[in-house]
């Protein structure tokens, strides 16, 4: 019997048999947006149908010009918007799966001049403010969105999903935060459920008694004077009563002050507010957010009343997730580690999404590793994130691969990654590769510093160099004190941190050591605690699900400095970077910015500030941990050009600045599709 029985057992709804309990819940890819990206979407959808996931729930469409996202964004409001979407349900439904089409309205988060709310209230991470809808409006919202469903009724979708949840304007108008009308759409919590179950009735009458309609619900705002619990509970008692066929869970707002899915967020860690609202109805509740292996799947569907998973990122990550649980094969799973790089963080930057650990995702018809027509012996030198992926894919052409790893484990900086708290996923994307390596009988040759004689001397058709970076030591006078540690030194070697520490350099590495020295490593894992940092409320009373944080003891006093003015972590990453900011808030963390570093000595740390190197100060650390940046590791090049061997360079070893582990598994899949 497979494990993961609950997981795989079919589910009826209403007259539409999903195969499985596996949805992938909406991603905005960025192909949304223009009709002639329609094949690339078709593909992309057709990939993860094939993979057997039950239902797909497309990135967001506008039911009208007022919902954009921003100007020109995707909608759904006219026959000719439907009819393009035929060859999206057709691939889909020729795979064996089902979808459903996302109807998302972005109210006061439209990024526009036209945007309308439920109130003239302008949110804080949108510079636009909204237009109050009068009360036509509303109705004629109504209609809009009714309309939007019977065209994806007309190109073919299966269900539609309202998009309730995330800030967006339906929960604008269901939270009092943002609701301050004072007609029949306002006031009361009855008067502000309104809007959101009108839709849902209407909608049920027009596109019938077999067609799906999920409605995505905010199961915790997590903003001040977001809904309580009870408001939460009677929305979803009058949507079931509205005939909507299916709850999905949303949590927190955009502008929540909450992470949500980042990767520090512990798995599973808002499915008892799901469960909450599966007790009251009787419809089936799909539970999502940090759910990306199945056992944690299996796990909430067989202790409670929950019928669904949703889980969008980790489909992006493996389109084959369903079929790999199917054939007992979660081993092989390529596990999303909830990074955001290259999903969330390029939506955010209008870039099209695609995924650090599967660079393929969204580049389906245009990233392809075809069979090989002639099988070559290729080395690739270096087992960190660039020569694991090269391996990885070349193996899989058909290549006959040999990698080559100088230290005693895969990973390379990726595994010094990992030990970070709050980056334990990490460890998932080396097991992936440990597994693939594996089953792919790629000659694993560890413990190998390679030369390039001994390259040379196996005669391979192709090297490749993907020997990563070393860390930067800087010259500063006293750099070889006996209380200066690179990070790897730190955190990888473990070697032993005072209680004072300095951290020298400021970017994500430094940010990442300074986390490292102030958080008890078994805290970082612990739901309870980490609902207790950041303020987050069970109680059924709590306005918004909030209470207020309370940070833990940080281990150890950290300064955390670099030399350029301005704030620490600006150069982090737009979805995570405030989390981690705030983190470092949280622990006390000294940050000091416009740095000169004079020397280290057995006093500490000297620095002065500014141009004229004024102000010069002591910091009486007993560890200096020197986190400035990273340098090629490419030694072997010059020795193989001189035998006549020229190596193609990846990763790290090709550039070390702005390099992350994005780029490197990018270049090795992109490099393995060329050979
Ligand atoms: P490396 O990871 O440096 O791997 C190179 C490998 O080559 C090493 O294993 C080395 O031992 C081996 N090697 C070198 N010479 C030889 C030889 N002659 N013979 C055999 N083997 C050899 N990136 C992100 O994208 N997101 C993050 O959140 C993130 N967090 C990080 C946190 C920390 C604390 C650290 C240290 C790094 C983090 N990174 C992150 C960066 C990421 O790990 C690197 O960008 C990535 O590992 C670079 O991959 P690479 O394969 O090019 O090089
Ligand atoms: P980085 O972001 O380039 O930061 C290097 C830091 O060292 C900067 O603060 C820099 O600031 C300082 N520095 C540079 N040269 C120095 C010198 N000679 N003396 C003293 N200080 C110096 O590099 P990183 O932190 O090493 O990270 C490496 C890569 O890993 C990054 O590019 C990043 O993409 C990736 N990474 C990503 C994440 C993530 O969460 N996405 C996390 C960790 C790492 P000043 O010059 O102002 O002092
Ligand atoms: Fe997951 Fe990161 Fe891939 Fe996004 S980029 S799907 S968060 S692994």
């Amino acid at each position: 019997m497979n494990a993961y029985p609950h997981l795989l057992a079919p589910l009826q709804v209403g007259s539409v048999t999903l195969k499985n309990r596996i949805i992938m819940g909406s991603m905005h890819t960025g192909l949304e947006d223009h009709t002639k990206d329609i094949p690339r979407l078709a593909a992309y959808f057709a990939e993860r149908a094939r993979g057997g996931v039950a239902l797909m729930v497309t990135g967001g469409y506008a039911p009208n010009r007022r919902g954009w996202l921003a100007p020109r964004g995707a909608r759904m409001a006219s026959q000719k918007h439907a009819d393009a979407h035929r060859e999206i349900t057709d691939a889909v439904h020729a795979e064996g799966s089902k979808i459903a089409l996302q109807i998302l309205h972005a109210g006061r988060y439209s990024y526009h001049p036209l945007s309308v709310s439920a109130s003239a209230l302008k949110s804080p991470i949108n510079p636009f403010t909204p237009r109050a809808l009068s009360s036509l409006g509303v109705e004629r919202h109504i209609k809009d969105f009714v309309h939007s469903a019977k065209l994806a009724q007309s190109a073919g979708y299966d269900g539609v999903e309202i998009m309730g949840g995330e800030g967006y304007l339906i929960n604008q108008f269901l939270a009092a935060r943002t609701n301050k009308r004072t007609d029949r759409w306002g006031g009361s919590p009855e008067n502000r459920r309104r809007f959101a179950v009108e839709i849902a009735r209407t909608m049920r009458a027009e596109c019938g008694p077999d067609f799906l309609i999920i409605f995505r619900l905010s199961m915790a705002d997590l903003v001040t004077d977001g809904q309580t619990f009870a408001e939460i509970e009677a929305l979803a008692l009058e949507l079931q009563d509205a005939g909507v066929s299916i709850l999905n869970t949303d949590i927190g707002w955009h502008e929540s002050r909450v992470p949500t899915i980042v990767t520090s967020v512990p798995r599973a860690a808002f499915v008892e507010f799901t469960e909450r609202v599966a007790q009251a109805v009787d419809i089936p509740v799909a539970a999502a957010n940090r759910i990306n292996m199945p056992e944690t799947a299996e796990a909430i569907l067989s202790s409670g009343k929950i019928e669904l998973i949703s889980m969008a990122r980790p489909l992006l990550a493996d389109p084959d997730w369903v079929n790999k649980v199917q054939a007992g094969q979660t081993e092989l799973i390529n596990t999303c580690i909830a990074c955001n790089q290259a999903c969330l963080d390029h939506a955010f930057s209008n870039k099209p999404v695609s995924c650090l650990v599967n660079p393929r995702a969204g580049y389906e018809t245009v990233l392809q590793l075809m069979p090989t027509r002639r099988a070559k012996s290729i080395a690739v030198v270096g087992g960190g994130p660039a020569g694991l992926s090269a391996a990885v894919s070349l193996a899989r052409r058909g290549h006959k691969v040999v990698l080559f790893e100088a230290r005693e484990s895969i990973g390379g900086q990726f595994g010094i990654a990992q030990r970070i708290p709050g980056k334990e996923e990490f460890a998932e994307t080396i097991r992936y590769y440990t597994k693939q390596l594996e089953v792919l009988g790629v000659d694993v040759r560890l413990n190998t510093a390679v030369t390039a004689a001994q390259l040379v001397e196996e005669r391979f058709d192709d090297v490749v160099l993907a020997t990563g970076v070393t860390p930067r030591m800087p010259s500063i006078p006293g750099i070889d004190h006996p209380s200066v540690l690179s990070y790897a030194e730190l955190v990888r070697d473990g070697k032993p941190a005072g209680d004072r520490v300095a951290v020298i350099g400021a970017g994500g590495i430094g940010v990442d050591v300074s986390e490292f020295l102030t958080t008890e490593h078994s805290a970082s894992l612990d739901l309870e605690e980490w609902k207790r940092e950041w303020g987050v409320s069970s109680n059924p009373t709590a306005v918004g699900s909030l209470t207020k944080p309370v940070a833990s003891a940080a281990a150890r006093t950290v300064y955390l400095l670099q030399r350029k003015e301005g704030r620490i972590g600006a150069g982090l990453a737009k979805t995570t970077g405030w989390v981690h900011r705030a983190a470092l808030k949280a622990k006390n963390v000294q940050e000091l910015t416009g740095v000169n570093y004079e020397r280290i000595d057995d006093s500490g740390l000297h620095i002065s500030f500014g141009e004229d190197h004024s102000r010069p100060e002591i910091l009486d650390v007993d560890t200096v941990v020197i986190c400035a940046g990273q340098e090629s590791v490419r030694t072997l090049e010059p020795e193989l050009v001189a035998a006549g061997i020229q190596p193609h360079i990846i990763g790290g070893a090709d550039v070390a600045s702005e390099l992350d582990a994005k780029r490197a598994i990018r270049q090795g899949t992109e490099l393995a599709a060329s050979l």
